[in-house]
């Protein structure tokens, strides 16, 4: 009897014309973290992983998005009398007193329909083993028992996968990371989603700290649980920062300052690929983020603006952020580059024709392309995230 763990990947089962593509993902994705632990391969509908450590491997693939659910099985032969003692020799180490058993025929061939199995083997578990009962409304115990074309699987649990839909399956975006607590759990969610993300970190020194950048690498090592590796570019924003501050109403600071992360973030994202851009704010949070303040904001790319917590109150942030682990990172005092020059009375209604003669007082095109050219990027490696081979 072999031991191994067998996935089903759900919602993926949908698509029907790109499914090879979802399930190629899905495979790349459990073979980044398993590494030369495993191997993996595919029959009808299931994904199965092999491997000498089975608890090591499901400690490794809780973070893949694509599964949905899982079991660890016992593969065995497709013959009637290997069903019946396998399943003696598996039901004798474990405790349970009320059991029934589930069949499922994925090969249609076989001599025998469900029902029957079911049937009969209940029967001789009950023969066979003294001081046992079926219940088939709340058992003990479920004995599940796959009948496929070449292999039956038993097993007795089923356990939820984190879902979604592999990483990368629909392309890239570009996570504006901040150190706050909303935009980890926006990369959190656009990852679930299929997008492989990278992030953009806009940074002021000398006015934030490196301790802050370090904040933010650390979120990233956080997200790169899910999405492998992750470049960081971390952009220095004290030059365009200061010539908003020093030139323009200080009701329109922040509003300014954000048109300006938009369009870096569009250029970078252009460069990287990146379909989408993909940000933590949360409809009504702070000014520039009411309606108006986002549209005005957003008006200056072209590029899709995807905000995954913009209807989430913040205590459901909250707890998503404790969920994935980033929330004791983000309240981590060190200042970020929005909050040093936040004005006492921010619009929250800005005009956009304003912003547009604001604007002209700062040489901003060239202090963007300064910005953009000027760029870091940091690599997180996905490895680093976990002391994943000392389990
Ligand atoms: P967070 O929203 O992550 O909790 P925050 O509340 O301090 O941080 P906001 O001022 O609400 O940030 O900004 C809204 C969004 O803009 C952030 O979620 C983030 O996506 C982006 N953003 C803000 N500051 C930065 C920054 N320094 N670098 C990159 N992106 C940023
Ligand atoms: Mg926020």
């Amino acid at each position: 009897m072999k031991k191994l763990i067998m996935i089903k990947y759900g919602e993926l089962s949908t698509k029907k014309d790109n499914i090879g593509l979802f399930l190629k993902k899905l495979k790349d994705n459990v073979v980044n973290v398993i590494g030369n632990k495993g191997s993996v391969s595919f029959d009808k509908g299931r994904m199965f992983i092999e491997g000498d450590n089975i608890d090591y491997l499901v400690t490794k693939i809780k973070n893949v998005f694509g599964i949905h659910e899982y079991e660890i099985v016992y593969k065995i032969g497709t013959s009637y009398e290997e069903l019946k003692t396998s399943i003696l020799e598996l039901l004798k180490d474990l405790n349970f007193i009320s059991f029934k058993v589930s069949t499922k025929r994925s090969d249609k061939k076989y001599f025998k329909n469900s029902m029957d199995v079911s049937k009969e083997i209940g029967g001789f578990i009950l023969k066979n083993i003294s001081g046992k009962v079926v219940d088939v409304k709340s058992p003990d115990l479920i004995v599940n028992i796959e009948i496929r074309a070449d292999a039956i699987y038993i097993y007795f649990e089923k356990y939820s996968g984190i879902g979604g839909y592999p990483v990368g399956s629909l392309g890239k975006g570009l996570l504006m990371l901040s150190g706050g607590i909303d935009s980890p759990v926006a990369g959190y969610l656009a990852m679930k989603r299929g997008i492989k993300i990278e992030c953009l970190y806009f940074e002021s020194p000398p006015h934030t700290s490196i301790e802050a950048q370090n904040k933010v690498l650390e979120l990233a090592k956080k997200l790169a649980l899910y999405n492998g590796d992750i470049k960081v570019h971390v952009v220095n924003f004290t030059p365009i920062q200061e010539a908003i501050y020093k030139k323009i109403p200080h009701d329109y600071l922040i509003t300014i300052m954000r048109r300006m992360m938009y369009r870096i973030a569009a250029i970078i994202a252009g460069k990287r690929n990146c379909k989408v851009l993909i940000n933590g704010e949360s409809i009504g949070q702070v000014a520039s983020q009411t309606l108006t303040s986002m549209s005005v904001i957003n008006s200056v790319v072209n590029i899709p603006v995807i905000r995954p917590v913009a209807c989430f109150d913040k205590l459901e942030i909250i707890d998503l952020a404790k969920k994935i682990g980033t929330y004791d990172i983000s309240i981590l005092p060190y200042e970020d580059c929005c909050t040093i020059f936040v004005p006492d009375h921010p619009v929250i209604n800005p005009i956009k024709e304003k912003c547009i003669l604001y604007e002209e007082l700062i040489p901003y095109k060239d202090l963007i392309y300064e910005a953009v050219k000027s760029h870091e990027i940091k690599i997180i490696k996905a490895s680093e995230s976990e002391f994943s081979d000392l389990l």
